[in-house]
């Protein structure tokens, strides 16, 4: 079988994500997937988007939009979003991917500290993000949860199992993305 994979990374950040925050997302993303990343203009999402009766963004609205911002990307896109998103099997996301898309997206919304009234801490957020990133961008290049409660592709149902896991795949996951991407 022949993968004609481009190895690239988009991040698109919805709306104002800090430029600092994203050239380090990428940067660390670079070290761990080897790929090129580069940072798109922001895509405005206007509020007026969000569910106003639950007070989320259905995530499919959202990566709808990514896509058609970026109708031509070959490599994968990484969407980054303030919004609380749902969809309708989960009542709120960290993140979510479409493999076929080859996109991705996280929330940062219920990664931030105050959302669990603890103090400002933007290095634990940094790595909660990062760590949902590497998460996404693996469903989008084909893999699935991992029982390994350590590594990047295990399941978070709450931001603790987030805080539990590394930023990075375990081996076996590692071997597997790297056998589907050649
Ligand atoms: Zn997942
Ligand atoms: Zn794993």
């Amino acid at each position: 079988m022949e993968f004609s994979v481009s190895r690239r990374i988009r991040i698109v950040p919805i709306n104002a994500i800090p430029a600092d925050f994203l050239s380090r997302l990428a940067l660390c993303l670079e070290e761990r997937f080897l790929y090129t990343i580069d940072v798109a203009r922001a895509l405005v999402v206007p509020q007026s988007s969000v569910n106003s009766a639950r007070k989320q963004m259905f995530v499919s609205t959202l990566t709808s939009k990514v896509a058609r911002a970026h109708p031509d990307e070959e490599g994968l896109i990484l969407a980054i979003t303030d919004f609380d998103l749902y969809k309708t099997s989960h009542r709120f996301l960290f993140g979510d991917a479409d493999e076929q898309q080859r996109l991705a997206v996280v929330s940062l919304h219920r990664l931030r500290c105050e959302f669990y009234g603890e103090d400002v801490d933007p290095n634990v957020v940094f790595q909660r993000a990062l760590k949902e990133s590497v998460h996404e961008l693996g469903h989008a290049l084909g893999l699935k949860h991992c029982y390994n409660a350590r590594c990047a592709m295990h399941y978070s149902n709450s931001v603790f199992e987030t805080d539990n896991k590394m930023s990075h795949f375990c081996d076996a996951c590692d071997k597997r993305s790297r056998a589907r991407n050649a």
